[in-house]
This record gives C-alpha cells, structure tokens and sequence, in this order.
C-alpha cells in the first residue's frame, strides 16, 4: 500500500490553534489540489482528534473529478476512515454519512454499545488491543482493496504512522500565518522521536496560495 499524509501547516509548523479549531491555513488553490489527491486515493484516513475537531466529511468537492472516478469504474468518493480505540466517532459524524464507505478502526477496547452505533453508518475493523494497531489495520484495509491511502491528519495520527513506518510520502503545504502556542497541535505529535529520525528525501517544492507545498519521499529506515 502507498500511504500518503497531507497536511497544511503554519510557518512555525501549527496544525491548528491551542484552541484546537479548524484553522483556514491554504486557501483556494491548495483546496484544489488536496481534492485531486483524493479524488486520486482510494481512502482517505483521519484521527477520531480530528473527528472531533473539525467533523470533516472527507469526500471530492468537484464533481468532475467524481465523475471521472466514477468513468474508471469507481466509486465517487474514495472510502473514508477513522481511526479511533474506543468508538469516540459521534453517531452523527460527517463522516459516517453515505457518501461513501466509512471504516472505523477501534480497538478490542472499545466498548459494545459505541460499536453497535457505529456498526450502522460504517463499517468495524478492530486491530489492537487498547489503541488501535496501525500495522493491523492497514493490513486489513489492504485487504478490502485499498493500495493509496491518504491521511489528513492529525498530529498524533501522523506521528504514528511514521513511528511504524507506514508513510511513504508526506505532502505539506506551509502557509504565511505564525500561529505559535506549545499546546498547538504540530505535524507530527505523539511522544516524539530522540534517536532515529526518519529522515526525508525533497522532491517537489510549489508555490501556490501565499505558502509552499513541499512533497516528500519517506526513506526508508
Ligand atoms: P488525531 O491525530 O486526528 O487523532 C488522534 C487520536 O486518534 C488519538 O488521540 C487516539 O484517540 C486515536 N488513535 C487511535 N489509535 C491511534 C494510534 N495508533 N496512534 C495515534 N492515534 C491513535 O488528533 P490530533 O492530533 O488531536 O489532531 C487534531 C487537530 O489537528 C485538530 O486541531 C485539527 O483541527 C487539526 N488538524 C489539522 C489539519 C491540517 O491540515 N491543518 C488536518 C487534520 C487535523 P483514542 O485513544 O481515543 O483512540
């Protein structure tokens, strides 16, 4: 599976605000090429954080590129998924409407009535016993026929992925705004590496929006 993150940050490296709140950081140029890199994916993956956050609904704006996904023989919308221990995702998330098929990944953990709701609008892959074991849970969406997965964040979603080696790119765009607070959400969260830094390999920088999009190849470690 070729894993993909894409992410806007600020200048100082800000995925949102302390406050935690959707944050316009790109703008229209950059909303039209992350919807082409779905439009490309065959899922498209987020934190249940950002779930709760934002409540984004994950699917191709422009309806030509749905169409044309659509022309291929596939579905309008790539598949969607959350990852998310013990079935945090609110019943009435964005992202369990039927635009298109929703995987949420919880743990052996969560408890039976979160994944009786959640069973309704999506479907339940259980990987790990009290977080979800990333490792896992790609394996089986593999299964399901997803071989480009995007990832939309956030921090602490993307900072696990690269601890288990999962990402192969990383595509950011770095905007024009400091947004500063050491409680902001930043690109890659977690606990944080102190040895072995999974290093990165420059392969295209774009100006676009007031801000760059820098796309990087994972080496590997
Ligand atoms: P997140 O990465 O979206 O979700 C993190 C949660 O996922 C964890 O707290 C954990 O909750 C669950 N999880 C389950 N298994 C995991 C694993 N193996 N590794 C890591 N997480 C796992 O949340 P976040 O870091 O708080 O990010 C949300 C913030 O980022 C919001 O402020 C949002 O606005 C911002 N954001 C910005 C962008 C951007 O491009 N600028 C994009 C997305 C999000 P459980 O333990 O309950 O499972």
């Amino acid at each position: 599976m070729h894993v993909v993150v894409n992410a806007a940050v600020s200048a100082d490296g800000k995925l949102s605000s302390r406050r935690r709140d959707q944050i316009a950081i790109s703008g229209d140029e950059d909303f039209g090429r992350v919807d082409r890199l779905r439009a490309e994916s065959d899922a498209i993956a987020v934190g249940v954080g950002t779930v709760l956050a934002d409540d984004p609904r994950l699917t191709v704006k422009d309806e030509q590129l749905r169409a044309r996904r659509r022309e291929n023989g596939r579905s309008a919308n790539p598949a969607r998924v959350v990852v998310d221990s013990s079935g945090r995702t609110p019943a009435d998330a964005a992202v369990l409407d039927d635009a298109a098929t929703t995987y949420v990944c919880v743990s052996e953990n969560a408890p039976v009535e979160r994944r009786a709701d959640l069973a309704d609008g999506a479907e339940l892959i259980t990987a790990g016993e009290k977080r979800v074991d990333l490792l896992r849970a790609v394996a089986t969406l593999r299964e399901r026929g997803i071989e480009r997965l995007m990832v939309e964040g956030g921090g602490e979603l993307i900072f696990s992925l690269f601890e288990d080696g999962l990402v192969d790119e990383l595509r950011v765009f770095v905007g024009p705004q400091i947004i500063g607070g050491r409680d902001a959400p930043t690109l890659a969260d977690g606990d944080g590496f102190v040895a072995e830094f999974p290093t990165l390999e420059l392969a295209e920088i774009d100006r676009l929006d007031g801000g760059v999009v820098l796309t990087w190849r994972v080496e590997d470690r």
